[in-house]
Parts: C-alpha cells; structure tokens; sequence
C-alpha cells in the first residue's frame, strides 16, 4: 500500500516551536539497518520506549515520519495529569479489584514518571510541579470535583477541596464554583521534553531517524521489515508502533480505532507583572469539568495559554477567527487581560478511543501498538513507554497496564465528522456554566 503524507498542521507557528530547546541532530534514513526493536514515532511513547529498552541493552532503532515531537507531543498544553479518564473507583468496578488497582496504581504514577526521567537525566525542560486545579463550572461538576478529590484520596495522595473564593484566589477567576487539586500534578515545556527525551535515548545508545516516514512493514524470517521510502529500511525482531493521534495506513485499520480530534491553543505576549500575578499565581495547571473542556495554564516566559474544541479540519494559520471562540474564552475567564494581544495559535490531534481507555494491540507475532490517551498523554505515553520496554525485554504480559486487544474500527468513521459535529454541538448547549 502506498502511504501518503497526511497534510497536517505545521508545528512551527506554536508557542512551543518557539521556545523550546534546538533538537538534537538527527539525518533522515537511506540505508539498511538490523536493530533488536524499530519503533515508529517519535513522540513520548515511542521515545521512552526506546531510552527505557536501550537502557537494559537493547539496540534500538526509531523511525519518525517528520521531526521529533510533531505529533500531539510538541504540540500539547504541557500539563502533566496524572489519572485516565476514569475515576479510581469506577476502574476497580469496571476490571475488579486486582487489575482494576494495577491499572489506578498505574494511572497514578504517570505524572512521577515525567518528573523522574527530568531529575534523572538532568533534562533541559522548563517545569513545574505545583499541582492541577480542576474547576467546577456547574453545581454538578462540584459534586463531580468532591468525589474525585474523595476517589483518589482514598488512594492516598492528598488532595484538596477548594470553596468558590480559594478557587477565585488560586486560578484568578471567579467564574467557578469550585474546585479540586491534585498535588502530583504539574507543566512542562512539551517540546523540550520530547527532544530531551530523545536526546537521551540518543546518549543511551538509541539511533534516531527524522523525516523517514515508514511506508511498509513486511514479515521477512521471524522478524520484520519497515521500509522508508526506496532506500531506507531497518530489519527487527520486533516492531512497535506509536502513531497515536498521527497514525497513517502503514497498519490497516489502526488509523480508523480513534478519532482524531483537533484540540486548538492560543497563547497571550507575556503578562506585565500585576495581572500574571493573578492568574494561577501559586503556579497550578488547570483544566475545567466540562465535556468541551478549556485548559490554561502561564508557561514559562509569563504567558497565559488557552486550549480547547476546534473544527474537525486542519485550520489555515492565516485565519485568526478560527481560534476566536478561545480568544473569546480568555476574556470571559481573565478580564483582567483585555488589551493583551495574542501571539500564538496552533492545534494538533488528540487520539480519543471508544472506550476512553488507551489501547494497545499485538495484531501479529513481534507487533506491539499503542494508540489513545483522550488528551492526557504526557504521563501516560512516558509511563507507557516504561511499560512496553519492561514487557519487550521479559516478556511479562503483567507489566502491561491494559490487555492487548483486537483493533476495532470505530462505527461509522466514514461519517465522523458529521457525527463529532452533533455531538459538539449537543455539548455546546449542555455544558453550562461560563
Ligand atoms: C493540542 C493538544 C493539547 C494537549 N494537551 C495535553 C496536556 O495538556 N496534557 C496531556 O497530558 N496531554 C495533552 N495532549 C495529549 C498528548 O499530547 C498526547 O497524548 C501525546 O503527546 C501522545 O504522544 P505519542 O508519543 O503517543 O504520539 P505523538 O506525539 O502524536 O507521536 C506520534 C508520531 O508518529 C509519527 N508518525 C506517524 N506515522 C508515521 C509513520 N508512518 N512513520 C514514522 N512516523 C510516523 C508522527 O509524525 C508523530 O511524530 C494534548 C494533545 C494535543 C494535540
């Protein structure tokens, strides 16, 4: 099958682009290689699987279609949340009490793993770890926030209820009723973090092909083969594919497992000093309980940001408007920084699953997949990376936090846009609040 370069949104016109650190030098691939492991994608899955398989001995080729972190990794609000999509208490009911506590043990520890590979390393990686406010926009998102906070303290980690005038105080808004904190929370510079990360694995031994989409994979003895184009291709045991929210139709059917949702961002210039002290002053990540959710948070060069929906196609960086509705939001929530221009927009591709859970599959012998983190990767693709080397290296299905499953289009993806259209819209009307 012949893989076209899917037309996305360039990394370059974010704020991330930006700022972050340069990436670490990379060629693109035009010769025969054997590695143990070829992994495709360079985002934080692919990456901390390769740095964590190259760490116990394993030779490790990845393979990334563009540049590192042009996926959702270069291009996310940076907040590091720990947590799935579900609450601990609906995991243990949804898988019982053994794997449903190994997947919130799991879930749990996702945020520690991004801020131990930044302390291990010594990665150059602007952060922060002062905890991520969820606000409450309606009286029942409070009572959604109080038996969060009360789920995952009975887990131990020590969060916090926060009544409307703290929640004012600590996000700089008033528009909330509520709110709780989750402590192990924090932000990161994203697109730092992934060329960090894979500067790392590079310094662990990994070698590291940009610009070298894969576009085939062959059963060749025991092994496999991933091409690149006519002159690239790399002989493995093993193949893993972390595309996610970017995947092709390099593995059929894998592209049509998720949707891919737009989540667009605007960034401010950075704030003069009486208003950026206060807007999160106390340094906190947040995000609010709506379906359509608005996440913010100040980076490190004193910006506010602003994430949420966006059209279903890629949108034209000339077109300002097509960010408005976000622009709009940061007025609603801050009017304390009217008069503040805008200097960044971007988007990037959120994988959302069936079953909010991430997924990963072993469609054939020495194929392992990962794809689906509903917009809540940063930990867990770095945790998840952990994993899936653990599993490679001894082959210990239990070091897995999900069950490999069959890849399962999603119904009716032919008709996703007008389907996620409807479903925008009635969230639109039923979000409430702000
Ligand atoms: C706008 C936005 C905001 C977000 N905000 C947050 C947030 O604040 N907090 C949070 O936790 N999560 C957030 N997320 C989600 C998070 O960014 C992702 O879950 C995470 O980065 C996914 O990492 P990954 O390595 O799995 O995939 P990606 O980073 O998407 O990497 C996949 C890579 O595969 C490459 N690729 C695709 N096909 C091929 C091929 N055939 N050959 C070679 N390479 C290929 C792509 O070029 C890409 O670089 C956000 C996502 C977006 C888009």
């Amino acid at each position: 099958m012949l893989i076209m370069s899917p037309n996305y949104f360039p990394l370059q016109p974010s704020l991330w682009a930006a700022t972050a650190v340069a990436p670490p030098p990379s060629t693109s691939l035009n010769e025969r290689l054997k590695a143990d492991v070829v992994i495709i994608g360079a985002g934080y899955c692919g990456l901390s699987t390769a740095l964590h398989l190259a760490e116990q001995g394993v030779n490790v080729v990845v393979l990334e279609a563009e540049e590192v972190g042009f996926g959702g990794s270069g291009r996310n609000g940076g907040q590091v949340i720990p947590g799935l999509k579900f609450d601990p208490s609906e995991l243990l009911k949804q898988f019982g009490e053994k794997r449903g506590q190994e997947l919130v043990d799991f879930a749990g520890s996702t945020a520690d793993a991004v801020f131990d590979l930044i302390d291990r390393h010594g990665l150059d990686v602007p952060h922060v770890r002062k905890g991520w406010i969820q606000g409450a926009h309606t009286t029942d998102a409070l009572k959604l926030a109080e038996r969060r906070a009360k789920d995952w303290a009975a887990q131990g980690v020590a969060t916090r209820l926060l009544d409307r005038d703290e929640t004012a105080r600590l996000l700089g808004t008033s528009k909330y009723y509520g709110s709780w904190v989750d402590p192990r929370a924090g932000g990161v510079q994203p697109l730092s973090y992934a060329r960090e990360l894979a500067r790392a694995a590079i310094g662990a031994g990994v070698r590291l092909f940009t610009r070298s989409r894969v576009t085939g994979l062959e059963r060749v003895g025991q092994g496999w083969r991933a091409a690149v184009g006519a002159a690239g291709q790399v002989d493995a045991e093993r193949v893993v594919i972390c595309t996610n929210g970017y995947s092709d139709d390099l593995w059929p059917d894998l592209r049509k497992s998720i949707i891919n949702a737009n989540s667009f961002q605007v960034a401010t210039a950075p704030l003069p000093e009486s208003v950026r002290s206060s807007i999160l002053p106390e340094g906190h990540v947040s995000s609010d309980a709506r379906n359509l959710l608005l996440y913010y948070r100040i980076d490190h060069t004193g910006r506010l940001l602003m994430g949420g929906r966006g059209t279903f196609q890629e949108p034209d960086p000339t077109r300002v408007d097509h960010w408005s509705h976000l622009e709009a939001a940061v007025a609603k929530l801050f009017p304390q920084t009217a008069g503040i221009p805008f200097e960044y927009r971007w988007c990037g591709h959120v994988a959302v699953t069936r079953d909010y859970l991430p997924h990963l599959h072993e469609p054939a012998p020495g194929v392992l997949i990962d794809i689906g983190c509903q917009g809540r990767g940063v930990g867990l693709q770095t945790r998840m990376g952990q994993a899936m080397a653990r599993y490679l290296v001894t082959g210990d299905r239990d070091a897995l936090p999900v069950v490999p499953s069959g890849i399962h289009t999603f119904p009716l993806y032919g008709l996703r846009r007008l389907y996620i259209s409807a479903v925008i819209g009635w969230y639109r009307l039923t979000d409430g609040g702000v």
